[in-house]
């Protein structure tokens, strides 16, 4: 799609050789796991010259197999596809050069960008419009929480009281919304709102995983293991880091071709 590189805000990403040799932990910050996420499907996502909008269709794909596992409540299947959701998030922003650490913090900076609480907000049943910039920009100055469990807690205090009276069909098509509002900044290129849903969609897929959580308590115990239970520094389906899943389908179509018979001439009559 023509335009589509405006969506490049910038690269403060490291390059793919810093990448590689990651080690066999899970990735700790956020920043981390985007970056690992670069180093297993970045070259993929390039070669295949994936839009952020191509990218953007594969999360929503993802996201609605999530809202099925969801309504269904088959746990089970929502365990290995909300990771998927996740890593797509972590594609788009690589594909836009984004550090989500800093997009998600900007939006919530340690409080509810409405209304300014630092724990336990119920604002949302009060429709509010979002704080003006200079009321959220004192908060923003403190540092961003350095882990994923971190993100995640700070999301609980905030959101989590409000949460568990919510039902789960409103956080899933709350999470579904947000998604589709992603969609909709993309092709009205807004990058300032754009970059606000972007942070909605990591707060409400927060929000489903807690939900999942309550329902299956005991597993899996965070985001980031979650995570990593599908995504152990490798593709979850190649087992390569860098995926391979590419090479590996265009070596098996070669393979798989007739093989072409040079002279016709000399075969026997
Ligand atoms: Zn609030
Ligand atoms: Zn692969």
């Amino acid at each position: 799609m023509p335009g589509e590189d405006r969506f490049s805000f910038g690269s403060r990403l490291k390059s793919v050789e810093e990448l590689i040799g990651f080690g066999s932990r899970p990735p700790i910050s956020l920043g981390q796991w985007q970056e690992k996420f670069r180093a297993m499907y970045g070259q993929r996502n390039a070669e295949l010259n994936l839009s952020p909008s191509d990218i953007w269709l594969h999360l929503m794909e993802e996201a609605g197999e999530l809202a099925a596992d969801f309504r269904k409540e088959d746990y089970k299947k929502l365990w290995r596809d909300l990771p998927d959701v996740f890593a797509w998030l972590c594609a788009f922003a690589n594909r836009t050069e984004l550090l989500l650490e800093e997009v998600v913090w900007h939006k919530f900076p340690n409080v509810c960008p409405y209304c300014l609480k630092p724990e336990s907000c119920s604002c949302i049943a009060e429709n509010r419009s979002i704080m003006e910039d200079d009321a959220l920009q004192q908060y923003r100055r403190k540092p961003y929480p350095e882990t994923l469990d971190g993100w995640e807690e700070m999301f609980e205090r905030i959101y989590g009281n409000v949460n568990t009276i919510q039902s789960s069909k409103g956080i899933g098509f709350h999470f579904m919304e947000e998604v589709s509002e992603v969609a909709r900044e993309l092709r009205r290129e807004h990058h300032a709102e754009l970059k606000n849903e972007l942070a909605d969609v990591l707060a409400w897929l927060v929000a489903v995983y807690h939900r999942a959580q309550a329902h299956q308590s005991g597993k899996p115990t965070t985001l980031s293991a979650c995570i990593w239970a599908i995504y152990p520094g490798k593709c979850d389906k190649c087992g390569s880091c860098p995926c391979e899943c590419e090479n590996k389908a265009r070596r098996k179509r070669r393979g798989s071709q007739p093989v072409e018979v040079q002279d016709q001439s000399s075969l026997p009559e």
